[in-house]
């Protein structure tokens, strides 16, 4: 089969188009999935460059989102069958042990993720457990069903299940144009929220607002914590989703209403950034980290999917085998939404 695979780690230069071996199922449970889409995350550079601490086998292929057929179950598998047009839960544990029989696999400390631990999507086929493959929602394309699972999960998980956000309460979204902060801004929409969200380029405070954001803030021009405040009358917002980290992080706190929530997954900008202990108990801030989410939040996911007609953000399409050009997207930062590979048969 054709794969984008990395021999070493290191830059784009690392990313080789080329034959590899056709997968084979190594368990019962298993499926093979032929792959129509994959979409990027910033995981993949985190793995390209060998910066997560893992140690994986090279030659790896890369990819923690995909979409497509079902062409091979194994003999125990009964949740999905040949021809099934899937998704895929990007994450699997371990199964035994406190955090996996309780539906936590992403605190597992085994935890797999596709394109990490296992082989990845920049290919034209993927071996999976099969419980990882869910019926894509009905409204979307391959290249859609591939862009929402990392980080539509990620944010159902921070904004839902931990922020408990409410229709009618205020965001603010930091950094504007990632998978995560579109997702948010989506997810916070739907609900009912009223959104702020931050960016150093008008023009993509310009498509924010396009998506529905209420306001848009370039925080090179001015204090985003500031500018918040005077919009909502000194009162603040009640959630912020801060995954930029570095000197956001004290701001993000200041722009919080009293009994505020802050979420985040990622730290792009620093993940040691000052902090200010004093508003955090004084305003009965709440912190929530979190990575992905479970099986049931994946569920609930699919489901909001649905019944929201939500479409994930695609920010460009590039064929797999121009998936260096497509991460050096993603490392400039240039895109809005999700960019994603097109895998041909
Ligand atoms: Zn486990």
């Amino acid at each position: 089969m054709k794969a984008v695979r990395i021999h070493d780690h290191g830059g784009i230069d690392t990313l080789r188009y080329e034959e590899a071996e056709q997968l084979k199922l190594t368990s019962p449970t298993e499926a093979i999935v032929q792959l129509k889409a994959a979409a990027l995350n910033h995981i993949d550079i985190w793995v390209r460059r060998g910066l997560t601490g893992i140690e994986i086998p090279l030659p790896h292929i890369l990819g923690a989102d995909g979409a497509g057929i079902v062409v091979e179950v194994g003999k125990e598998v009964r949740n999905v069958k040949n021809g099934d047009a899937v998704c895929l839960l990007p994450l699997s544990g371990c199964g035994r042990c406190e955090f996996c029989i309780t539906d936590r696999d992403f605190m597992c400390v085994h935890l797999r993720v596709l394109g990490e631990r296992m082989k990845g999507t920049y290919a034209e086929y993927v071996a999976l457990p099969s419980q990882n493959c869910f019926p894509i929602p009905p409204q979307l394309s391959f290249e859609e069903a591939a862009a929402f699972p990392l980080v539509f999960l990620t944010v159902w998980r921070m904004l839902i299940t931990n922020a408990e956000l409410k229709p009618g309460e205020h965001v603010l979204i930091l950094g504007i144009g990632g998978g995560v902060a579109t997702a948010s801004l989506q997810v916070a929409k739907q609900i009912g929220a009223h959104v702020f969200v931050t960016s150093s380029s008008d023009e993509k405070l310009e498509m924010a607002k396009n998506w529905g954001a209420d306001h848009g803030i370039n925080y090179r021009r001015s204090d985003f914590a500031k500018e918040v405040r005077a919009l909502t009358g000194k009162r603040g917002v009640d959630v912020v989703v801060d995954c930029v980290g570095g000197d956001s992080w004290v701001k993000s706190l200041a722009a919080l209403a009293k009994g505020g929530r802050l979420v985040t997954c990622g730290a792009t900008a620093g993940a040691n950034p000052q902090t200010d202990i004093q508003r955090i108990f004084w305003n009965h801030l709440k912190v929530f980290g979190s990575t992905m989410g479970s099986r049931e939040e994946f569920r609930q996911l699919l489901s909001f999917m649905g019944i929201s007609r939500i479409r994930p953000i695609i920010d460009q399409l590039f064929p797999l085998k121009e998936a260096a050009g497509a991460q050096r997207r993603l490392e400039e930062g240039k895109q809005f939404g999700k960019i994603v590979l097109q895998i041909a048969d």
